[in-house]
């Protein structure tokens, strides 16, 4: 029978919750009484993860499994999920938990009045540090002032998508991708619901420090300029100031007899310059990098194994 639901799972070493959270997402789905699927992206657990998803799959064909060729993130499996998923309406979910199973069931209720992208918004973060929060918090307000896509605040993947939305999205190649952002980008009706997101059910988390830096960079580089024309700015600025000084030292120096200071001056505004320099330069490699990134041409994603689908999909149809 065709899905109707097509439910995305990406998980990365999630051995300790996988199987408690497929249990609760059969249990949840079956509740509502049509049709689903559940797609799991293995994203190259060194864990059983994918071990544990295959064997419930063998006894559940609704159950199925993308297992990934390695590591490729946490929004490169969910858009292996998109890719694969058959259903009317999608709905991505983390596998650990945090976001509660039940929302779904609201997430679909707002999709039948109408809505093309229904979206979770966090009222509140249980269970992780003051760190996290506020990293979390400032970054969506930043990137909310930096672009003109209006990407909602305190809002993860967690997201009910309307099967129009997307082969909307599938059509979207970019590599560093910030899914996120790109729902919001290609517009049709959206609307929320709030939900409290959970602690996470067992394990640890799999964004570390260095992601959480990369996944920031990709979703401001993605949709904003600003960094750039922030560099272009700032390099005006400090020219006028250069000049300003520079006239006050020529002046000095030729009519007053001034005692030139010497080295502790010279070495100090060398030194600001120059970081001042770098780092704008990192700000152009940012970008260029993912201009590089883009002209490769390589697959978003290397699928290993796929179980539970008709016909194996290749990155070329999908
Ligand atoms: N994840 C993934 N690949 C990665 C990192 C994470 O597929 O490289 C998955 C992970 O298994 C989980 C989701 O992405 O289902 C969100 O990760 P996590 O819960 O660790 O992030 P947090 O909630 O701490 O931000
Ligand atoms: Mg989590």
């Amino acid at each position: 029978m065709k899905a109707k639901y097509s439910i995305i799972v990406p998980m990365y070493n999630e051995e300790e919750v996988i199987a408690h959270t497929c249990e609760r997402l059969l249990q949840v789905m079956d509740g509502q009484g049509e049709p689903y699927e559940l797609i799991f992206i293995n994203d190259g657990s060194r864990d059983r993860s994918a071990d544990i998803i295959r064997e419930i799959g063998s006894a559940d064909p609704r159950v199925k499994l993308i297992d990934f060729s390695r590591n490729f993130g946490h929004q490169l499996a969910i858009t292996a999920g998109m890719d694969y998923a058959s259903g009317d309406a999608i709905i991505i979910i983390d596998a650990d938990l945090q976001d509660p199973p039940e929302v779904m069931l609201a997430m679909i209720a707002k999709w039948k009045e109408g809505y093309d992208v229904v979206y979770g918004k966090r009222l509140q973060r249980k269970g992780e540090t003051w760190f996290k929060k506020t990293t979390a918090s400032l970054f969506y307000r930043l990137l909310r002032s930096m672009t003109n896509v209006d990407i909602p605040v305190d809002t993860g993947d967690f997201r009910l998508i309307d099967r129009k939305v997307n082969d909307v999205l599938r059509t979207l190649k970019e590599k560093n991708r910030f899914v996120r952002g790109l729902v919001s980008w290609v517009g049709f009706r959206q609307t929320s619901v709030e939900y409290v997101r959970e602690e996470r059910f067992a394990g640890e988390t799999k964004y570390p420090l260095r992601k959480m830096i990369h996944f920031a960079a990709d979703g401001i580089t993605s949709f904003s300029y600003k960094p750039l024309r922030m560099a272009a700015y700032i390099g005006f600025g400090l020219s006028a100031l250069s000049f300003v000084y520079l006239v006050v030292v020529v002046i000095q120096r030729l009519f007053f007899v001034v005692q030139m200071p010497g080295w502790a001056s010279i070495i100090a505004i060398n030194l600001f310059f120059n970081g001042i320099i770098l780092v704008l330069l990192g700000v152009i490699g940012e970008y260029i990098g993912r201009i590089y990134d883009e002209s490769k041409g390589r697959p978003l994603y290397i699928v290993r194994e796929a179980q539970g689908f008709e016909e194996p999909k290749t990155e070329k149809e999908a």
